[in-house]
């Protein structure tokens, strides 16, 4: 046995009712719930600290004292200036896609006619400030950068402010000169060099500090918070939900592979450590109802693992118990498999993907056929990368327009169209035992409302 053999889950011949296949499913041992103890402290010290606390949290984590909390406007253009022209080329295809995806996602406003001078209308709003998360602890994510700015921008937020790790590309406690440029041509100018659960808090209760650019305040709060981040980001968005808005919760990163006997075994195990080699908690999941093709994989991962750049980190991420290969007796087992799973990103590479797609209820983002791999959709398909994982995507979306806007009812009756209700409301409110309510209307069209005779 190699030491990156992935854990077999073998659901054949099994009838699992809905709570044991969701038991069955392979999941990190470390939740937020484990993680909440490391990050209180951290939240309550940038609370009542601020820019102190985040500079000490960034020397204790990110090793590195970062003077400039606040990334200098300059340092930006110089990012820019010094960029790789092929490395901006592919950033600004990643651009164009995204926003020409993005502008199609807007959301119509609408109004619906009841009757004669009786409207309900739709507005979206965009929400005014938000904090963007873009990670950078092990790899540096000038994709993030793209996926979270875009869709705010085609929203039409107002405010919008990034937060990143300092790097360790230089002594300047700045972040990563990729992801600098990223925001320069993107036109964002308010980027600050935190990292970790501290720029959570920094977003969520703002803070104050000694930055000369900014007096006294080195960041406001924001209204709302997004991006992807490991587990000490993804449990402090979490506790700080509820004061500011949060996206769905985009943890460590993961990819379920729907596979039958037809599927390339190479290409399976390229997708496999493409996903581990992000993080020692990413999941990889292969879901099959061929044994022969979950033997190859395995073959092909046993070559291809030591020889990958981040060996170590893959090999931990393969072997962990968030991954692993799950064996069904056939494809509507594997289908099913894959619903209880709900992964962030889903693989279809079956014979007929088409004939999957429709079935697929939960997942983050669905990658149909081999020749649509996640490193696609991670750099440049136009789709969003920020994407639900840990199973949140039986009830939670991606990152798109919609996170960054608000719908809002505008109820529109006129006088005849409140009349021709108003005994209605009042019937209504009486047997809330809210009478009240009934009067606010009848007050409108009759003397007394408190006279029964009158209505
Ligand atoms: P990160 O920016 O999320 O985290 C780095 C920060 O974590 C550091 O700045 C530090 O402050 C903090 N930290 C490190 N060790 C700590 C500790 N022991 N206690 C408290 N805080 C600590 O970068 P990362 O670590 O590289 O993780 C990025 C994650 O984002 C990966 O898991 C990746 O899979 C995920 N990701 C997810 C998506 C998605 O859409 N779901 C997209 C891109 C990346």
């Amino acid at each position: 046995m190699s030491d990156n053999t992935m854990r077999i889950i073998d659901l054949r011949g099994k009838r699992l009712t809905r709570a044991e296949m969701l038991e069955a499913m392979p999941r990190a041992e470390m939740g937020t719930s484990e993680a909440s103890e490391l990050v209180r402290p951290i939240l309550d010290d940038v609370k009542a600290r601020g820019a102190a606390a985040l500079r000490d949290f960034g020397e204790k984590f990110d090793h590195i004292r970062t003077k400039n909390l606040r990334v200098p406007a300059e340092a930006m253009q110089q990012a820019l200036d010094e960029l790789d022209p092929e490395v901006r080329a592919a950033i600004e295809e990643s651009v164009r896609r995204s926003r020409a995806v993005a502008a199609s996602q807007v959301p119509k406003d609408f109004h619906t006619d009841l009757a004669e001078g009786a409207r309900v209308s739709e507005r979206w709003i965009p929400i005014d400030r938000v904090g963007l998360y873009v990670p950078g602890g092990k790899a540096v994510y000038p994709s993030s950068v793209i996926m979270n700015v875009v869709p705010a921008q085609t929203a039409g937020v107002r405010s919008l402010a990034i937060a990143t790790p300092p790097s360790r590309e230089g002594d300047d406690g700045l972040p990563s000169k990729t992801i600098l440029a990223t925001c320069a041509i993107l036109g964002v100018t308010e980027v600050y060099a935190v990292g970790g659960a501290q720029a959570i808090a920094m977003f969520a209760y703002g803070a104050r500090g000694s930055e000369p650019q900014d007096g006294e305040i080195l960041c406001d709060p924001v209204d709302k918070i997004t991006g992807p981040g490991n587990i000490f980001v993804a449990t402090a968005k979490s506790m700080v939900s509820g004061m500011v808005g949060i996206d769905a919760v985009a943890g460590p990163t993961e990819i379920a592979i729907l596979a039958d006997k037809d599927a390339n075994p190479s290409w399976v195990a390229a997708d496999l450590i493409g996903q581990a080699e992000h993080d020692e908690l990413a999941g990889s999941v292969l879901i099959t109802d061929s044994e022969e093709l979950a033997a190859a994989v395995q073959k092909d991962l046993d070559y291809r693992v030591p020889r990958t750049e981040h060996a170590e980190r893959v090999a931990t991420s393969l072997t962990g118990r968030q991954s692993g290969i799950i064996l069904t007796d056939d494809l509507d087992q594997s289908v099913a498999a894959a619903n209880s799973y709900a992964a962030e990103h889903l693989e279809i590479q079956t014979a007929d993907p088409n004939a999957v797609v429709p079935r697929i209820m939960n997942a983050g983002a669905i990658f149909r056929g081999p020749y649509s791999p996640v490193p696609l959709g991670d750099y440049m398909s136009g789709s969003n990368h920020v994407l639900p994982t840990g199973g949140t995507a039986r009830f939670n979306s991606g990152l798109g327009v919609h996170t960054f806007l608000k719908p809002v009812e505008v109820i529109e009756y006129d006088e005849q169209g409140l009349k021709a209700l108003a005994s209605r409301i009042n019937a209504f409110a009486v047997s809330e035992d809210l009478p009240g309510h009934g009067e606010c209307v009848l007050s409108r069209f009759v003397d007394d409302p408190y006279d029964k005779a009158t209505l």
